[in-house]
């Protein structure tokens, strides 16, 4: 079994030595540790029975119980994945984004869609993304499916038996994706409804147009009626004009909508004028709308003009949503497909890319709740993405101790427990899907 650069105890009680963890990430600093000015504390955590007993200061002695000396590599929650699109994962080397742009991806995706989504087909590479996603230490994804028809019916009883299937290893959750058009019509209403039987999340691509507002009022009323949480995609483009942010949010507070609420992408907010950021801003952490940003495919899809190089990295405004208080997530969206042609649902890399990307480094201050403790909130998952007393003992090992080793190999030897227990983490291997690739 693959477990990484550590060797774990076989027993049911140990502790974790000398652990250097993400102080925003602990659900209490214990007494007596100091935190680096890179927000970086040295802890030492007790395992018991699958749960974190306790944790404490590092002792530099060496217990009577079992231990494994982390030598200050970092110790994290495992991560949460809270937007990707597993029904389109895995499907590059068939339909392959011939000219890199957004509308090229449409067009690869949709031909595809058409051609091979068979039950077979999507339960396949959806669990190959569920498969690296467990490999590399995740333990929650939420997944957008293409939910129009007659893709819906097809995919939707997949997700679910894929969502049995892994109870109890991976928290998953659905999210519909359908023009927002939809609507406007009876399909709606039915869409609403499949996606309140599955247990999903009632979501939409939010396109400006004349009808803009009459559709999100259409759509906050069904999921009010249902007790459905939303999350949109918005404004994923460089048009200065793509504006659909301000409309949701003033949607939600006129409604007056209770459930969570979640904007994916928001891309052309970083291209638009001073005046209208401004108050799309504000709009924003008035309705408590929280953003996730999808750095690794905005930085491949926008701004992408065949024969020249790009100009802008397509991120939303992170920093300036944070400084307001919105809750901001970072996530994988897609993995080796026409809308981004990379990718190994690695949460960490999707956190190194966004460092990198954003400058979330400078400081770091709590960005590592982008892919942890903030997603699990906007996910429901109490547990999830923190490390504290009580909690499951389901955490990632990594060999390096600063930020700036942490985050300079991909740490392919790091260790995964879950409750207490390390998993074995070898990825799939890619020939697995090749007879859905002829
Ligand atoms: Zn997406």
């Amino acid at each position: 079994m693959a477990q990484g650069f550590l060797a774990m105890p076989e027993r049911s009680a140990y502790r974790l030595r000398n652990a250097t963890v993400p102080a925003p990430l602990l659900s209490e600093l214990p007494p007596g540790v100091p935190v680096s000015p890179d927000g970086l504390a040295v802890v030492d955590v007790f395992v018991r029975d699958g749960r974190i007993d306790a944790v404490v200061a590092a002792e530099t002695r060496e217990g009577p119980e079992a231990s494994v000396d982390l030598a200050r590599g970092q110790l994290w929650p495992c991560l949460i994945d809270v937007h990707t699109h597993l029904d389109k994962g895995h499907t590059w080397e068939r339909a392959a984004n011939q000219d890199g742009t957004f509308g090229g991806a449409i067009r690869a995706v949709s031909e595809d869609r058409a051609a091979r989504w068979s039950a077979d087909d999507v339960r396949r590479r959806m669990n190959f993304g569920l498969r690296c996603s467990w490999a590399h230490g995740t333990k929650a994804v939420r997944t957008h499916l293409d939910s129009f028809a007659p893709q819906g019916a097809i995919t939707w009883p997949v997700f679910e038996a894929l969502r049995k299937e892994w109870a109890g290893r991976l928290e998953l959750q659905a999210v519909s994706l359908v023009p927002l058009q939809i609507f406007g019509t009876r399909d709606g209403d039915e869409l609403a409804n499949r996606v309140a039987t599955a247990g999903g999340i009632l979501g939409a691509v939010a396109y400006i147009s004349p009808e803009i507002d009459a559709l999100l009022d259409r759509l906050l009323e069904l999921a009010a009626e249902r007790g459905l949480d939303v999350d949109f995609h918005c404004d994923e483009s460089g048009d200065v004009g793509a504006r659909a942010l301000g409309h949701i949010a003033r949607a939600v507070l006129r409604r007056r909508f209770k459930g969570r609420v979640v904007c994916g992408h928001c891309c052309s907010l970083a291209i638009q004028p001073p005046d209208v950021v401004t108050e799309t801003l504000d709009l924003v952490a008035q309705a408590a709308i929280s953003v996730i940003s999808l750095p690794m495919c905005n930085l491949y899809l926008q701004d992408r003009v065949p024969g020249r190089t790009p100009r802008w990295r397509g991120v939303t405004l992170l920093h300036e949503l944070a400084a307001r208080r919105v809750p901001v997530a970072v996530a994988s969206d897609n993995t080796r497909d026409a809308f981004y042609g990379f990718g190994d649902h690695d949460m960490l890399e999707v956190f190194r890319e966004a460092a990198r990307i954003c400058h979330l480094d400078r400081p770091y201050g709590d960005w590592p709740r982008a892919v942890t403790t903030t997603p699990a909130d906007l996910m429901g998952l109490a547990e999830g993405g923190r490390i504290g007393p009580g909690l499951p003992a389901d955490l990632v090992l990594f060999e390096g101790r600063t930020w700036s080793e942490l985050l300079s190999r991909p740490e392919a030897n790091r260790v995964v427990l879950r409750n207490g227990r390390a998993i074995d983490r070898r990825p799939p291997d890619y020939r697995d899907l090749d007879d859905l690739l002829r």
